[in-house]
């Protein structure tokens, strides 16, 4: 999912009021639009006529969808002038092919091209990123630099990978092919331009190499899936929530490199250290691998050096226990990070097939990993919304549940029991004499008074147990699992706790400290709905109030509340 917040930096682009068109349609000589796609699809590289200024040009195919952004903006095509926008003048003037690279870091070439005697043409290719880092610096400028009002999913549709000589053999494939065609398609030949338009686009070698002649460098059905992968990398990440963004990150980097063990371990900040957040084929849940400190072990190293590694666990010495219990020895880690954020560390590891990885596989994850810095960031922000919803379910005061969950919670919970012959408790607790307590000391001494309280029940309760504030100076908690006896225990020991904290001003309450008052109420044939086990505590809580408060009773299915533990300090 997009965030549309506004601090969000990942948003949706702004579309300028009028976009600036990227082609002239019809403009190009008949049929070398099919030409053209024929080579940019199968070297896959942008390509472009033009015959003047760009944009427009005559005829676009394959274009890396960064350019795109780019140069349909009014406001930002100006980036691009100097560089395509002037590309067919250079060209024309030195009569052969120029090659530069532009503002964003991509690698381009200008080809004058006679297919057509009338017209001064000339075909500018490329476009594509050679090395992850100028990928990576572009990917900085989108998310925090000069071209953040650009940034949007679109953008990565089509980026462009290419090497040096995919753009050579690109360019020779263009140059053959526009002799072909002045050889072959005599404008306004009706016949033959209809016969060229059946020969291009087809699958018969034989037929397409007498259009487009010339060595046949189309890349390898693996090397063009590997492209395929890079470029569809980002629309793959499922970001419907942060957790399935984790895991598909892992289990999508762990297929481009063929790993069957892979892990991403988020970096805290504040504490400093790296968190496993999400894996693949690892032996350990996640949940149970302790956090790695920055500079410990492998993943911490690399995330404070911010330099991948490549190695095999032998040529590190000591490993910690969790880097042990490989298939085999080879292994990736690699720092997910962007200019001076952090974002974590990318684990890949047991190659399919037993192999190492190398500077090869590494390259791979250096086209991605901008990328996975993206939906790491997006992620993020995902996060943060849903503990904006969270902030509904919780009592600013005390951090603690507010009365709405707890209600939620018990039926919820009440159900399970039901179903699963559990038994289940609940209190409820009352602070004493607190009327008192806020007209001697304040309301907001009140209010304090009220957090240590909280505190104080986050202290003595377990983690299945759910403490909420259910108003005012009462509290209530959830225990599942548990029966009466368990919670009478679980309750004396809170009442105790509270009685021997030292509240500000406690001395001066009646009791000598700041104390409760609880009653308990369990699930049983007849109290056997929320409302009836609710309102059970609160009659055996009327009933320790009356008793002399500081206690904590018991409501025993339709007996009448009785003292839950007789002693009371
Ligand atoms: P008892 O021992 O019978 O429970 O007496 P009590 O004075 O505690 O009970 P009573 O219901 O008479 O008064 C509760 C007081 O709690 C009233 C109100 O001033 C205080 N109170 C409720 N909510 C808040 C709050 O959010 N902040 C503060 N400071 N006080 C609160
Ligand atoms: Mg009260
Ligand atoms: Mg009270």
């Amino acid at each position: 999912m997009q965030q549309s917040d506004s601090n969000t930096k990942v948003k949706s682009r702004k579309k300028p009021a009028r976009e600036t068109p990227q082609e002239e349609p019809g403009g190009a000589p008949a049929n070398w639009s099919k030409v053209q796609a024929e080579i940019s699809a199968s070297s896959g590289i942008s390509l472009l006529l033009v015959e003047g200024h760009q944009p427009p040009a005559l005829s676009v195919t394959n274009n890396n969808s960064i350019c795109q952004a780019l140069q349909s903006s009014p406001d930002y095509v100006k980036l691009c002038d100097p560089f395509c926008g002037e590309a067919h003048a250079r060209a024309t003037a030195a009569g052969t092919i120029t090659h530069y690279r532009c503002h964003a870091g991509l690698q381009c070439f200008a080809m004058p091209i006679e297919i057509d005697e009338a017209r001064e043409l000339v075909v500018i290719g490329g476009r594509a990123f050679l090395h992850g880092t100028d990928y990576r610096e572009l990917v900085e400028r989108f998310r925090s630099g000069d071209l953040q009002d650009l940034c949007s999913t679109e953008l990565f549709q089509n980026v462009i990978f290419a090497d040096e000589a995919d753009l050579d053999h690109a360019a020779l494939r263009v140059s053959n092919a526009a002799q072909k065609f002045v050889t072959t398609q005599p404008p306004g030949d009706e016949e033959i331009a209809v016969a060229a338009d059946e020969l291009v686009p087809s699958d018969e070698p034989a037929l397409r190499d007498e259009l487009i002649s010339g060595p046949e460098p189309s890349p390898s059905s693996t090397a063009a899936s590997l492209a395929e992968s890079i470029r569809r990398f980002a629309e793959q990440i499922d970001a419907s929530d942060p957790a399935r963004t984790y895991q598909s990150i892992v289990a999508q980097s762990a297929d481009l490199v063929g790993a069957e063990r892979s892990s991403l371990l988020l970096f805290d900040e504040s504490a400093n250290s790296l968190t496993m957040t999400a894996a693949r084929g690892i032996p350990a849940a996640v949940a149970e691998v302790a956090p790695i400190a920055m500079g410990e072990g492998i993943a911490g190293a690399v995330m404070r050096e911010n330099r991948p590694l490549v190695a095999t666990v032998d040529e590190l010495g000591r490993v910690s226990p969790s880097e042990r219990r490989y298939k085999t020895k080879s292994f990736i880690s690699y720092p997910i990070t962007i200019g001076a954020r952090r974002f974590g560390v990318l684990n890949l590891a047991d190659k399919i097939g037993g192999g190492a990885y190398d500077i090869h596989d590494l390259s791979v994850i250096d086209l991605v990993a901008p990328q996975i810095a993206l939906a790491l960031e997006r992620a993020e922000w995902q996060q943060r919304a849903n503990q904006f919803q969270l902030m509904s379910i919780t009592d600013p005061l005390t951090g603690l549940h507010n009365r709405r969950y707890l209600e939620a919670r018990l039926a919820e919970e009440l159900s399970r029991s039901k179903r699963y012959d559990y038994p289940l408790s609940f209190m409820m607790i009352d602070i004493d004499d607190f009327k008192l307590y806020n007209d001697r000391n304040g309301h907001q001494a009140g209010d304090r008074a009220l957090e240590i309280t909280a505190q104080c029940l986050r202290a003595e309760l377990r983690k299945v147990d759910v403490a909420s504030r259910y108003g005012g100076e009462e509290f209530s908690i959830l225990l599942p699992q548990t029966s009466l006896e368990e919670a009478g225990v679980i309750a004396d020991r809170i009442r105790r706790k509270i009685m021997t904290t030292p509240f500000p001003h406690g001395k001066t309450q009646p009791l000598g400290s700041v104390t409760v008052s609880i009653g308990l109420s369990t699930l049983s044939g007849t109290l056997d709905s929320a409302e009836a086990i609710v309102r059970a505590a609160d009659r055996a809580l009327y009933h320790a109030k009356h008793h002399g408060k500081n206690r904590a009773y018991a409501f025993q299915g339709a007996q009448p509340a009785g003292p839950m533990n007789p002693r009371h300090n």
